[in-house]
């Protein structure tokens, strides 16, 4: 039987509904608008297009938002400045920095300095030891994209087994370990496989929820899903171009024969991507309320 397709696009609808409601009680109660500066250097198109998303998403939920672009030959002591700028700007709750940044820029270095309070993509140390002892203020937004996912298309994760593929920072580590804490929309087992992993299908097979974040079209065939399994492909390759001229998208996952053998799964387009910026204005919500004392 066809897997059932958990649409990202819907649930990201519903959560952006949930955000529009929220904006107006802030205002109303609190007198509170959250505010969102997205920091762009350079014109790279990708980042171009993210940061554009991103600014017309805030703007459609009645944020405050800011977009700074800066010239590509910005000094790394200037980009410094301009974070501890907007680190004390009170109108302003979330930062964030595109990636990548130019060679000239310690990436790390810029990360770091961003306020953990602001920090609305999550990835500041302080913010990723929250996650991993279970005290997270804000959830890394793709990984938290993707619970809500599963939360919200009523899969059931304490007890299950879980397998990642892909260990990288933003993606496999935190959702790995959002999974396996004791709390709600969690309490799983969870295995994470990588380059090194000797039999990968061997742990796959196993997985009542199979989340694949390789970067490698088809790195999950039907062959190493088990019957019924839930499938989150966060795989996001250009495998070519349409007659149009736009990019033609796949997966990780091999999706025409994964679904015949998987309960559930997330297509590509449509999945886990429309969520990562809809977890994003949520985190820029959490943060006005962080500094407005009501979180
Ligand atoms: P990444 O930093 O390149 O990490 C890929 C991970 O997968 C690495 O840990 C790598 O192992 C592992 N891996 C690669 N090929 C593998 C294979 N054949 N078998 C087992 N493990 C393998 O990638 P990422 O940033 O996590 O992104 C992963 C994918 O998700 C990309 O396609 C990206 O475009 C997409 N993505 C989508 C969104 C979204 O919003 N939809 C957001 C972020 C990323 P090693 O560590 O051993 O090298």
């Amino acid at each position: 039987m066809a897997a059932k397709i958990i649409s990202g696009t819907q649930v990201a609808t519903e959560i952006r509904e949930e955000i529009r409601k929220e904006v107006v009680q802030l205002k109303e109660q609190h007198n509170l608008i959250p505010g969102l500066v997205t920091i762009l250097v350079g014109e790279n198109p990708a980042s171009v297009s993210y940061v554009t998303a991103k600014q017309k998403t805030s703007k459609e939920l009645g944020f405050y938002s800011i977009q700074d672009t800066q010239p590509a030959d910005i000094t790394e002591e200037a980009l410094l400045a301009l974070i501890a700028k907007y680190n004390k700007d009170p109108k302003i709750h979330g930062i964030l920095v595109q990636l990548p940044l130019p060679k000239q820029v310690n990436e790390t270095k810029v990360l770091y300095a961003i306020d953990p309070d602001k920090d609305v993509d999550a990835f500041h140390p302080v913010n990723v030891g929250r996650l991993v002892i279970g005290e997270a203020k804000y959830y890394p937004c793709t990984p938290y994209g993707i619970q809500q996912l599963l939360v919200r298309s009523g899969v059931k994760t304490e007890g299950a087994e879980v397998v990642v593929v892909g260990r990288s920072n933003i993606v496999g580590k935190p959702i790995a370990n959002m999974l396996l804490q004791k709390a709600k929309g969690a309490n799983a087992t969870v295995t994470i496989c990588h380059t090194a992993t000797r039999d990968m299908a061997f742990h796959t097979k196993r997985a009542d929820i199979l989340i694949v974040a390789a970067g490698r079209p088809k790195a999950i065939t039907a062959d190493m899903v088990k019957d019924g399994a839930v499938v989150i492909d966060v795989g996001v390759n250009r495998i070519g171009m349409t007659p149009e001229g736009k990019a033609k998208l796949a997966g990780d996952v091999d999706f025409e024969t994964v679904k015949e053998k998987a309960a559930a799964i997330t297509p590509v387009p449509g999945g886990v991507g429309p969520m990562t910026i809809t977890m994003l204005m949520l985190n820029t919500v959490k943060a006005a309320k962080v500094a407005g004392g009501i979180a």
